[in-house]
């Protein structure tokens, strides 16, 4: 049946916690009784059937509300794999009815004070407020009908307190807010590269590490308890790369935050000197070992926490409307899924990254640069590639070991011929070096792509740090300083652009 989709429930549905007025009471068991077996309603309280094509997002796992994780595949969720993602059904059916552009929408996080309530009164009493007789007339008219129809909706599904919408925000600022956004503006091929977070308290090889690669790199990033699995955070680590002399770019997972420690840290991290961050939703705690993390509940989405963090630094105010006198300053990233879906869909999720705030995406492991070429492609009829600097995410394989394990990461396409070299210089013994060149080879080849779209590498050694001095020499990407040219205003394009 294609008018509606009866989600499973991964949870039950949110009860709310205050207490109701009978009339509450009744409406909301109206609702459920009728939305319950029709969507798999969760009461979420702020419904956003009509952005998804009539099926609940509510479904996934992660509770995103923004579209689908780095993790998920159109055969099935990666938290859940008993059932498909159901992002993928939202942003099939949205294309094939013509709606995609609904998703582009940043749509608000769940407003706890309604969790568990119903939504339709919201609506009706919106709907009185216009008046049957406009609505009427609206609804009659297919040129006003969409406008009328949103007009009943959209005031509850973005509360004053959001106020998310389909546009892009260029930054508010126009002094690079970092050494990374200054190269880049300057149009000078950067490379990142990212530690590994120690496990133990001991900072000595973290710090011999940052020595080894500070003068190659342009940043350093710190992931964020990757795999759900406890590390030294990438705050403390940043401080340490600080120290060193070496700038950092603090990773973010909005897995395990509130909105209100995501709004504390950066203001803290700010504070301490932090000027380049990179949010993610991060990794499932179905990842963690055991025992596990609540895996339910993401009070944000990466898409949501770069709404928030944009109008903490332009707008200076924290999400409750309190102003920032000193607002916090930072250049923000996001991570992009070349591999991650369908192009089309993935195209439109980076779109809505860059609307919500990303001026720079660090891309997940890139193998296959012609499938790159294709994700670039859409990125350009989406017109996004004149907003965001984009560093391709590369890997060297370790081990055959690694190679079979990449293979099989959702996200991730690991080309047969590519496994198939790994396969044979292992049984040589000579995996080690096969996956170096084979890093060599596609680095050369992403350069080919210097002035379409593609600004740097992001190298990902994944523990291999001791790796990275080799591949950048050897790549030719070794950083030359340069001295910062003065900034013309950025908000026309949004990259910014040197001036003559
Ligand atoms: S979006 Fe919220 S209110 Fe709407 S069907 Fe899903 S859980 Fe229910």
């Amino acid at each position: 049946m294609t008018g509606f989709t009866p989600g499973r429930r991964w949870q039950p549905a949110y009860s709310p916690f205050q207490k109701e007025t009978f009339g509450e009471r009744a409406l909301r068991v109206i609702e459920y009784s009728v939305k319950g077996p029709l969507f798999g309603c969760h009461m979420c309280g702020n419904c956003l059937l009509a952005e998804t094509a009539l099926i609940c997002p509510m479904e996934c796992p992660k509770g995103l509300r923004n579209g689908p994780c780095g993790g998920s595949t159109s055969e099935a969720c990666y938290v859940d794999p008993s059932r498909p993602c159901i992002w993928y059904k939202i942003y099939e059916r949205s294309f094939e009815w013509g709606r995609e552009d609904l998703l582009l929408e940043v749509l608000p996080p769940l407003d706890w004070e309604k969790v568990g309530k119903d939504s339709w009164g919201a609506i009706f009493k919106n709907a009185w407020n216009i008046g049957a007789k406009k609505i009427l007339t609206g609804l009659i008219s297919s040129e006003t009908r969409a406008q009328t129809i949103d007009g009943i909706f959209r005031p509850v599904r973005q509360p004053a307190w959001w106020k998310g919408d389909s546009d892009y925000h260029p930054p508010a600022y126009v002094e690079p807010a970092s050494s990374l956004q200054g190269q880049l503006v300057a149009g000078n091929f950067v490379v990142t590269a990212e530690i590994t977070p120690p496990l133990s308290s001991s900072t000595d090889k973290l710090i011999r590490n940052i020595e080894m690669v500070k003068s190659l790199v342009t940043a350093v990033n710190f992931t964020d308890n990757q795999g759900a699995t406890p590390r030294m955070s990438s705050w403390a680590c940043s401080q340490v790369a600080m120290n060193q002399g070496a700038e950092p770019v603090l990773q973010m997972s909005a897995r395990n935050r509130s909105r209100g420690s995501v709004q504390s840290e950066i203001i803290g991290a700010t504070a301490l000197g932090v000027r380049n961050v990179l949010c993610v939703t991060g990794d499932s705690a179905k990842m963690s070992p055991s025992p596990r993390d609540q895996m339910d509940i993401n009070d944000l989405d990466a898409i949501q926490m770069l709404w928030v963090l944009r109008r903490m630094r332009d707008e200076g105010k924290y999400l409750d409307g309190r102003e920032i006198k000193n607002p916090p300053m930072f250049f923000l990233g996001a991570a992009a899924s070349p591999f991650s879906s369908n192009v089309k869909f993935q195209a439109l999720r980076e779109q809505k990254k860059v609307n919500a705030g990303a001026q720079f995406f660090q891309t997940n492991l890139i193998f296959d640069v012609n499938g790159m070429e294709n994700w670039l492609n859409e990125l350009a009829k989406r017109n996004v590639l004149d907003k965001v600097f984009i560093l391709a995410g590369v890997t060297p394989i370790k081990s055959l070991k690694m190679a079979q394990k990449l293979a099989n990461v959702p996200g991730v396409y690991l080309p047969k011929d590519v496994l198939h070299r790994i396969e044979v210089a292992d049984r040589a013994g000579n995996a080690q070096e096969e996956g170096i060149q084979i890093a060599l080879e596609i680095i050369g080849k992403i350069r080919g792509y210097e002035k379409q779209g593609i600004h740097g590498i992001h190298l990902m050694p994944v523990g291999w740090d001791e790796v990275i001095p080799r591949i950048v020499l050897e790549a030719g990407l070794v950083r030359r300083a340069k001295a910062l040219p003065q900034f013309v205003e950025v908000r026309s394009s949004g990259l910014g652009v040197p001036a003559m």
